[in-house]
């Protein structure tokens, strides 16, 4: 693990962004818990997307469909196949999996060393490891009630094809959105939560006329990347890659990568694929439901094709993370004598920090203060997520509130007492205003509205 990967994973730790699962027990197979500024940043990822996919673009609805699905679904789908697998090698000693390309031989680039990293046993050949997660409904344990835990949130899309189409009265072009959890068993999970076996997928089905199926791939490509410079993330930190026809999605007849650079590397964050009439067209077929458009204008009836983009909540808040974070060498107090420390700065964008505001009594031994604090948490709580702390020094109490991203610090001091002003200081600029307690809900609220999503589109 790099450096700042060990900071970032320290930080999220100690300051309750993220678990890992059931650590009391040692923790679990790569799964990892959002604590509650982690759970309040995952929720604000969800909805800056939900906002942008359906309230700024037109024709987009959304679902929410059963993770549970007939298995017959994944038949379809090729999910059970080969096509959704990942070519391993497992050491015949102590029977560890590894990706041929986690092992490479050291001289040879192409072939795998044929040696456990771990212990030295002998390697086998690479074989296909199905992700799809099984489990079983009703009492019996029999193949009869096998089924799949969703390996991706889309199929509950094209379940419902009809479904929108006859209940919403919508028309081709049109996008259903959905973000829910999805679950592969990853057999080489890494990166802390880059690569998990549970986590959840913000994914939209376009269905277009096959030939304009070009232009809305291109057209929501850049879609999705101005979304992310939206949201703080610098466009030198992007890249999109076009993935090869032999490297591809089973699914996909085109596949364009957006890419982070994490500091283990430039990764995937999300996909964007041309889905063609893989799913519908397969769906009819094992179904014998026909799931072909008509329209009622050209009289034409044909399966329309996906433009589809997908993306992990959990690897994108995990982008959002490692482009906020800053380290400065003995603080950025200029007032007061600097610190030895290191400060954390999580420079996250507005929308997304998981904490809008914190209230610092100036000094805690003073109970009027206290008590006028408290009255400040109390009005603005129900407006925003806040936090009230008086724990430790005003300076230790900026930094705490730095290190979690929160963009806005009221302190209150003797003034308050005579005049109901309040001091709030920016996150960002550090520059302080005096502002009127009676003011404060409408303020933050613009400020927080000057974060806005771009107009429609
Ligand atoms: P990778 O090649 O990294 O396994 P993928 O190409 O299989 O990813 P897709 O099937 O295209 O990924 O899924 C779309 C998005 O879902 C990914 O870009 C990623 O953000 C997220 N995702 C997929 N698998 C995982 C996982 N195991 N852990 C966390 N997020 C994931």
């Amino acid at each position: 693990m790099s450096n700042l990967m060990e900071k970032i994973v320290s930080l999220c730790k100690r300051r309750g962004f993220i678990y890992p699962s059931s650590e009391v027990y040692g923790g679990f197979g790569s799964c990892y818990d959002f604590g509650p500024l982690g759970v309040e940043m995952k929720n604000n990822i969800k909805k800056a997307w939900w906002n942008e996919m359906t309230k700024f673009h037109e024709n987009i609805v959304g679902l929410d469909a059963a993770i549970l699905m007939s298995p017959k679904v994944w038949q379809a789908s090729g999910h059970l196949t080969a096509g959704f697998a990942d070519e391993l090698v497992e050491c015949k000693k102590c029977h560890k999996r590894f990706r041929p390309d986690e092992i490479q031989h050291p001289r040879l680039s192409n072939l795998t060393s044929g040696v456990c990293p771990e212990c030295g046993g002998e390697l086998t050949k690479p074989r296909k490891f199905n992700l799809m997660m099984k489990t079983f409904v009703g009492p019996v344990e029999d193949e009869a009630s096998l089924t799949y835990l969703r390996a991706e949130t889309c199929q509950g899309i094209y379940m419902n094809f009809e479904n929108v189409l006859n209940s919403m009265r919508v028309k081709i072009p049109f996008g259903v959105v959905q973000i829910g959890k999805a679950f592969r068993n990853e057999i080489t999970p890494k990166d802390f939560i880059f690569r998990i076996r549970e986590f959840e997928q913000m994914e939209m089905e376009w269905f277009c006329h096959p030939k304009e199926a070009d232009k809305y791939f291109d057209y929501w490509l850049n879609e999705r990347l101005k979304w992310y410079e939206n949201l703080g993330i610098k466009k030198e930190n992007l890249r999109q890659v076009e993935v090869p026809e032999k490297e591809r999605a089973h699914y996909a007849s085109r596949q364009i990568d957006i890419e982070y650079k994490f500091p283990f590397g430039w990764k995937e964050i999300e996909g964007i694929h041309n889905r063609g009439d893989w799913d519908l067209s397969n769906h009819s077929k094992h179904s014998g439901k026909d799931l072909k458009y008509f329209n009622e204008e050209t009289k034409e009836k044909y399966f329309p094709y996906i433009v589809e983009t997908s993306v992990g909540v959990e690897r994108s808040l995990f982008a959002f993370l490692c482009e906020a974070y800053q380290e400065i060498p003995g603080g950025r107090t200029k007032t007061t004598k600097p610190t030895k420390e290191v400060e954390i700065l999580l420079k996250l964008d507005k929308k997304i920090a998981p904490i809008k505001v914190a209230v610092l009594p100036l000094v805690r031994n003073k109970p009027g203060l206290v008590k006028k604090a408290k009255e400040v948490y109390q009005i603005l709580k129900p407006h925003f997520v806040c936090q009230y702390d008086e724990l430790g020094s005003i300076g230790r109490r900026y930094r705490r509130v730095d290190e979690i991203g929160c963009p806005w610090v009221l302190t209150i001091d003797f003034d308050t007492l005579k005049d109901n002003t309040v001091t709030l200081r920016d996150r960002d600029t550090m520059a302080q205003e005096r502002v009127k307690i009676a003011d404060l809900v409408e303020l933050l609220k613009e400020k927080l509205s000057e974060a806005k999503p771009r107009p429609l589109s």
